[in-house]
């Protein structure tokens, strides 16, 4: 966010072009008066009473999207980005996301309903974005596609991630929800055990965007421009370094067995 705003504050000083005009050296002080937001202190650890907590196996609710009918558009998605047209998934990371809207059914309204997306270095096109679960605020987990049929959740690792969705606007508003935290540990314990996945497999989006100096499975042949990572404008925050350091952590003292 932080971020956004800065970019958008250099932009606007682009733009004020011949009136006014402004010198370096009062885009330096604006910079100066600049004050960023302080970002809220978050606890480094996750709630003390999930230690106690015991695991419980998630329950799947369907919610399924029509992902029959895009077949057809995911074999051409997957040739584009991955060389590979198969639609089908033989998981081997997990990807973590927040939503940044706040209602799962407008969520999952705006996949049925599909978009114009990112074509690489080719313009836009219009698709149907997917990721395999929802989990929303209380923390009831929605399954929108089965897991061995991929999504096209975090382009770069679709052909070989599960993606999982947390209705939530900001990191702290996530990290705010321990039911919901609670739900997503859970599943991605599940998930890694159903699937033999270790816990540097379990990845987030933010860190997909990075590319593959951090995720080497990284893959995507549509944008010979930026091969190997999202181009800065595309760049993802979510769903956080506080929340994979909580996720990460407990993992670590409660691997799946
Ligand atoms: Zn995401």
């Amino acid at each position: 966010m932080r971020m956004a705003a800065l970019a958008c504050a250099v932009l606007c000083v682009g733009l004020a072009g011949a009136q006014p005009v402004y010198t370096n050296s009062d885009v330096s002080s604006m910079k100066a008066r600049y004050v960023p937001r302080v970002a809220p202190k978050l606890p480094a650890r996750y709630p003390s009473e999930f230690d106690s907590r015991p695991r419980e196996k998630p329950k799947y609710v369907p919610w399924m999207l029509p992902y029959q009918e895009w077949t057809e558009e995911y074999r051409a998605y997957f040739q584009r980005h991955a060389h590979d047209p198969k639609v089908e998934l033989q998981p081997t990371l997990i990807c973590m996301h927040y939503t940044v809207t706040d209602d799962a059914q407008a969520v999952w309204n705006g996949f049925h309903r599909g978009c114009y997306m990112s074509n690489g270095n080719k313009g836009s096109i219009f698709g149907h974005v997917s990721t395999h679960l929802i989990i929303d605020k209380d923390g009831t987990v929605y399954q929108l596609l089965p897991f061995n049929r991929r999504c096209t959740g975090a382009y770069g690792v679709n052909h070989k991630a599960i993606s999982i969705e947390m209705i939530a606007t900001t990191e702290p508003d996530l990290l705010s929800r321990a039911q919901q935290v609670w739900s997503s540990f859970c599943v991605v314990r599940d998930l890694m055990k159903r699937y033999n996945i270790g816990p540097q497999s379990v990845i987030a989006h933010y860190e997909v965007s990075q590319g593959v100096s951090v995720v080497p499975d990284y893959l995507d042949y549509n944008d010979p421009d930026c091969p190997d990572r999202y181009p800065a404008k595309y760049f993802r925050s979510d769903p956080g370094p506080t929340y994979m350091s909580w996720l990460r952590s407990y993992l670590q003292k409660f691997p799946p067995q």
